[in-house]
């Protein structure tokens, strides 16, 4: 078995240069569907990234106990969500998954036992930003999720281990949103980009000048940060995704922002490319 992936690895994933890691801000899954400026954000972004190999995606929209990652050949298209137009059902993102890619994952990962699923597939969090970057859907895609028990440390330390897979061409992704409170949410205000309530405007400064500063030990410490990070982040599992991809980053790269907007009072779209 080992010796056998380590056969396929060789042949699937070829040494490349360093692949960005990124973090996408999802938002409404009408952002799937619709024409707007963040959807030409996920599009620019991957302008000057060459051609992943395969993407690892880790979702907001999937939590479980215990880590896993999709390991089907053909991973469906979920609909994970309530409410929509009929249109948003019928979309279908047929990329293809990378058994390969998961069960690398699974040896890759020594900190704990992760799991390899077919009961899954590409959730909203995944399908409805990826298929911006990549329209085609010609890039495997694999999902590793987020287990609901762990404390941020832990998630943190677990993408470190995935590190190498950056130069086997293999695109990391985080998908959630740094600000993320459906409670508070200005439905009305919806389809003005840019209205953020004080609170999540202060929080997504801090997050970014945290970021910018290096200081991931604060972002993973988030519950610490005060009252505007606990109103940004009443949950943790759409932000958890964000530490995933600030662990890949090493010394001698840059941070980038992109999609940086408020929405809908309570929500930001804040994106992050980590890069050479
Ligand atoms: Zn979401």
């Amino acid at each position: 078995m080992g010796n056998q992936s380590l056969g396929n690895l060789t042949r699937h994933f070829q040494n490349t240069d360093l692949m960005p890691a990124l973090f996408l801000g999802h938002g409404n899954p009408m952002n799937a569907i619709e024409e707007n400026e963040f959807v030409q954000g996920f599009r620019n972004v991957v302008k000057d990234i060459a051609q992943p190999q395969a993407i690892l995606c880790v979702s907001a929209h999937w939590e479980t106990r215990g880590t896993f990652v999709t390991a089907m050949e053909h991973p469906k298209t979920i609909h994970d969500f309530g409410g929509f137009p009929k249109e948003l059902y019928e979309v279908e993102y047929p990329a293809p998954g990378s058994p390969e890619l998961a069960t690398e994952t699974k040896q890759k990962i020594k900190s704990t036992t992760v799991g390899l699923t077919d009961d899954w597939g590409l959730d909203h969090g995944a399908w409805s930003v990826i298929k911006h970057l990549y329209p085609k859907a010609n890039v495997p895609v694999i999902e590793m999720s987020l287990d609901y028990q762990k404390k941020p440390a832990y998630h943190y330390e677990l993408a470190k281990e995935l590190a190498s897979f950056r130069s086997k061409g293999v695109l990391i992704i985080g998908s959630g949103n740094m600000v993320h409170n459906l409670h508070q949410v200005a439905w009305h205000k919806m389809n003005e980009p840019g209205f953020g309530f004080d609170w999540a405007l202060e929080a997504r400064e801090k997050m970014k000048t945290l970021m910018q500063e290096g200081d991931h030990r604060a972002l993973i410490d988030y519950e610490k940060q005060g009252q505007s990070f606990q109103m940004a982040i009443p949950t943790p599992e759409h932000f958890l995704p964000l530490l995933y991809t600030l662990a890949l980053k090493q010394e001698d790269e840059s941070i980038s922002f992109f999609n940086d907007k408020a929405i809908g009072g309570s929500l930001t779209m804040t994106s992050v490319k980590i890069q050479k």
